[in-house]
């Protein structure tokens, strides 16, 4: 945050100021809806909590946790929950606005939210992992529920931990409440292909974008950063598609193998140790990413990633932005001048968060589908939403993100209008 804490003055380059930038460039395509336009230019509310924890050692640690609620118009809010030890509240709302745009560009009746824990969860015992994702659940129980605001996984947060946040909401309020979070384990109301729905997104609307682009899959060359669940599950299905994984990066570093890495050899090593420890790539500076020569380039940990100076040494022809925000806004300006074509998160990684409305639907309905009936639906849902903004951005001649903004702003910003001012 600036010296003067608001939610209208983004520190620079942070994300909160690419997202504000990213609303700025939809303006001129909102007509009268643009009236309304500042409703989407701050959260409407934003929680910061204190998550205090006995550690193992006897000490007693403080955490600080978030959770920002930017946009209700359409429905209850949602998005995920993220602990890193670089969340800020700034970082927060930056993500939080992305759901709102996210759930209304695939059309999803939500709104959006997202919360945070500043804490390295990896330094965490799992029995303090437990104490604090409790006490944070606990501590945001008073603005969360199935039908106000339900968190997710994001960054460094799994189906246990929805277990926990799920049971400590359940005993606070008296009931089983699977519909408060989603993501969960398939025994407490979990849904079928949740956890490979972000990676699969990502897939399906790439695949689209390089047909349209007319470029073969097969023998494609692409390099992701980030291999956790939207990275890897990417990967394995551009690679089962014919494409090479040519290069990886991880917390751990960058390995790279121009001849394709092997991912059914690379994934249980990179879950266990990082990708640095596999033998079948050579390891290489984490900047030398950037200059690895693909096709496609796929960006899948956190924001900021392709800054003005990457996007001008890459040689991929379409980016996949598997990550909330990971490219700001001069280094998009500098991909459209060079003909990168960016497939923004907005839409490319929305799977997770379409995924995690079948499983709320289904629990509230008590009634469970198959992965099939999940992966058909969650295909037509990405293609439609997909069609739609490429035939905006067609009509207009803008990018592919101002495009979704603007069919996502229109569908806030009309619900705004219609619900009228309170009081
Ligand atoms: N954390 C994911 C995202 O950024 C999923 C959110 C959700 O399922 O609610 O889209």
């Amino acid at each position: 945050m600036s010296e003067k804490l608001s939610f209208v003055n983004p520190t620079a380059n942070s994300p909160w100021g690419t997202y504000l930038s990213q609303v700025d460039r939809v303006v001129p395509y909102l007509g009268p809806l643009a009236r309304w336009v500042e409703t989407l230019k701050r959260p409407k509310r934003a929680l910061i909590v204190d998550v205090p924890i006995e550690m193992d050692d006897g000490t007693i640690a403080h955490f600080e946790g978030y959770r920002v609620q930017h946009n209700m118009s359409r429905g209850p809010g949602k998005g995920g929950v993220r602990f890193h030890p670089d969340v800020t509240l700034e970082e927060v709302m930056a993500l939080s606005a992305w759901m709102t745009i996210k759930t209304a560009a695939v059309n999803l009746p939500y709104g959006g939210a997202k919360g945070g824990i500043r804490v390295d969860p990896k330094k965490l015992s799992l029995q303090e992992l437990e104490k604090i994702t409790r006490r944070y659940t606990s501590e945001i129980g008073i603005i969360i529920g199935p039908h106000t605001d339900i968190p997710a996984p994001d960054v460094n947060t799994n189906g246990q931990i929805m277990a926990w946040m799920m049971d400590t909401y359940s005993m606070n309020t008296g009931g089983t409440a699977t519909g408060v979070v989603t993501g969960k384990p398939l025994h407490l109301g979990g849904s079928l292909g949740r956890v490979k729905a972000t990676g699969r997104g990502v897939f399906v609307t790439g695949r689209e974008a390089a047909r349209r682009l007319g470029m073969d899959l097969r023998g494609a060359r692409i390099a992701v950063q980030g291999f956790g669940n939207v990275g890897s599950v990417a990967a394995e299905l551009f690679a089962e598609a014919g494409a090479k994984i040519v290069a990886v990066q991880d917390h751990t570093g960058t390995i790279v193998n121009t001849n394709g890495l092997d991912l059914s050899k690379l994934i249980p090593v990179a879950n266990k140790e990082g990708v640095i420890a596999f033998k079948g790539g050579d390891v290489v500076p984490n900047e030398a990413f950037w200059d690895t020569a693909c096709d496609i380039l796929i960006p899948a940990a956190l924001e900021g990633q392709i800054t003005a100076e990457r996007a001008q040494k890459t040689t991929a022809k379409l980016v996949l932005e598997g990550a909330n925000g990971p490219t700001v806004p001069t280094a998009d300006d500098i991909l459209a001048e060079r003909g990168v074509l960016v497939v923004p998160d907005v839409i490319c990684n929305a799977g997770g968060v379409t995924v995690s409305y079948f499983e709320w639907v289904q629990d509230f309905s008590s009634f469970f589908w198959d992965e099939d009936e999940i992966n058909v639906r969650l295909d037509r849902i990405m293609m439609n939403a997909l069609n739609q903004i490429w035939d905006t951005a067609d009509k207009h001649k803008i990018s592919l993100r101002t495009a979704t903004y603007a069919v996502a702003c229109e569908r806030i910003l009309m619900a705004r209008q219609e619900r009228g001012l309170y009081p």
